[in-house]
């Protein structure tokens, strides 16, 4: 790579080469495992370019194209698995100077990358709708990234995953392939060429997303003497069908302390149920909380403004901001991603708690997965060595569930994406160099990789 004429070809642009700045702008949340931080702790960028505009993503791209350097996307960085770290070096194509909201109509809204998801719900909210996913990193993370890296989150328990048909409508994707202008627009099942690819095969440079009817959701908390009590509530609420839900979580006892500002609303020794419910659904949400032996403690819309003001919102209880809320109590706690499948959840999850013990505390997210109620589990992880982690990654595995691994950098040793034959050909025309974000997919290199395990994203190939 010639990074001494890149940088000239781009001059007039907006670009970065401050060591320090560069180092920041070449990091995300990878440092969440203590594996990835020891492997990718140096990986750093040459130089940061942050386009201003379609035009100028363009041009970047032909020089890179020209001068043979790497190029990898950032959002806002905040993805878990080293995701946007450019492992080879080279570009880092900042896209948080194109954040437009293009269109807002009924049912959809198109976007640049950029854009940040509260920002797109703010603005769709005139018409009174909002995004049906989100991470619970709601407020900082952008719709590229999220479409590019993210899995589904906040709403996935009324609508699936971003894996899921229908959650995507369109995504417009800038080759890599010398061909300055040449623009790819995916629908139906093709969006799966570039969704969770973490910018390998292309950069998305316009979403087109479904939006929902928008609430003013209500936070609530439940507490439950036992954890089986709370997990036989998250299910009943995850399958009652004419709840309008957004978030059904369970924490386990040794998860509360870690929610400091909620503290005094909470039992010591008590699992918790984290629910955001329609305003017209809490009343519901209370009695099936209290037939499975559980009480409310906590009620955004029976509290004053003012203490609303100092407590985060439930989603930030949840997904992976539980992880983050222990991760600044105890440095050395990591995570796992569990699917924990149909039959008996509950069997399943009381199963690993028994053997895990204290060793990971159990966190679950309910969600609508392939038509049914499933049920992903965030376990907060006591860690101790790699051998272990792996240990109990099998330990799982022997149970029936399914890892995806988050201390893998990836895409096939996270179990997200099966990079298939369909998905290495459409690589092959979009990046015939592969200079977007190199070393993430490993079948580019080994085309006969077998991971040999279940995916989240399913197979391109029919
Ligand atoms: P980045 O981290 O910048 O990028 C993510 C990946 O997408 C990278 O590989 C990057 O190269 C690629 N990329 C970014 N933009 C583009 C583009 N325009 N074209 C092509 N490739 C692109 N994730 C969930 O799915 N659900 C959750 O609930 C969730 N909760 C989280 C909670 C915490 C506290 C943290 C730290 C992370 C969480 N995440 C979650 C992970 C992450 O926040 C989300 O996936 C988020 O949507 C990523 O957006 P981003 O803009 O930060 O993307």
């Amino acid at each position: 790579m010639d990074i001494a004429a890149l940088k000239t070809d781009l001059a007039g642009l907006q670009i970065e080469v401050n060591p320090r700045i560069v180092q920041q702008k070449s990091r995300d949340f990878y440092w969440y495992s203590p594996v990835l931080k020891r492997q990718l702790d140096s990986v750093v960028a040459d130089v940061v370019a942050t386009p201003r505009n379609l035009d100028e993503l363009l041009y970047i791209l032909g020089s890179c194209w020209r001068n043979d350097v790497p190029v990898t996307v950032r959002g806002a960085g905040t993805g878990n698995y080293g995701q946007a770290m450019p492992l080879a070096g080279g570009l880092v194509l900042d896209l948080s100077g194109m954040a437009r909201i293009l269109s807002i109509e009924p049912g959809r809204v198109i976007a640049e990358p950029g854009a940040i998801l509260a920002d797109i719900d703010a603005a769709a909210r005139a018409s009174g709708q909002e995004l049906r996913l989100s991470p619970s990193t709601y407020h900082t993370a952008s719709i590229g990234g999220f479409v590019a890296g993210g899995s589904g989150g906040v709403g996935s328990i009324r609508w699936g995953g971003l894996r899921d048909a229908g959650n995507i409508i369109r995504l417009r994707l800038a080759a890599m392939d010398g061909t300055v202008g040449s623009l790819i627009d995916l629908t139906g099942p093709d969006i799966a060429k570039a969704s969770h690819a973490y910018g390998t095969t292309g950069i998305i440079t316009e979403v087109e997303m479904p939006l929902a009817p928008a609430y003013d959701w209500v936070d609530m908390i439940m507490s439950f003497p036992t954890l089986e009590g709370a997990i036989r509530c998250g299910e009943a609420l995850a399958a009652a069908d004419g709840l309008l839900l957004k978030n059904v979580a369970v924490m386990d006892a040794s998860v509360t302390p870690y929610f400091k500002r909620h503290a005094g609303y909470l039992t010591a020794g008590e699992a918790v149920v984290v629910v955001m419910a329609a305003p017209f659904a809490a009343g519901d949400v209370v009695h099936l909380g209290r037939h499975a032996g559980g009480r409310v403690v906590f009620r955004s819309d029976a509290e004053a403004p003012e203490t609303l003001k100092k407590l985060p919102a439930a989603f930030e209880l949840c997904w992976n901001h539980t992880t983050l809320r222990a991760l600044r109590v105890d440095p050395s706690i990591t995570y796992l991603q569990v699917l924990y499948p149909q039959p008996d959840i509950c069997g399943k999850v009381l199963k690993i708690a028994e053997l895990l013990g204290e060793e990971a505390p159990t966190h679950l997210e309910f969600v609508r997965f392939d038509g049914a109620v499933g049920c992903f589990g965030l376990p907060l992880l006591r860690y101790t060595s790699e051998e272990r982690l792996d240990e109990i990654v099998a330990l799982h595995e022997a149970h029936g569930c399914p890892i995806f691994n988050p201390h893998r950098y990836t895409l096939e040793e996270g179990g997200m994406k099966q990079t298939d034959a369909t998905q290495l050909a459409f690589k092959k025309r979009a990046d015939p160099k592969g200079l977007l974000n190199p070393g993430k997919m490993i079948a580019w290199d080994q085309p006969d990789f077998d991971y040999g395990k279940p995916y989240l994203f399913p197979s391109l190939s029919v």
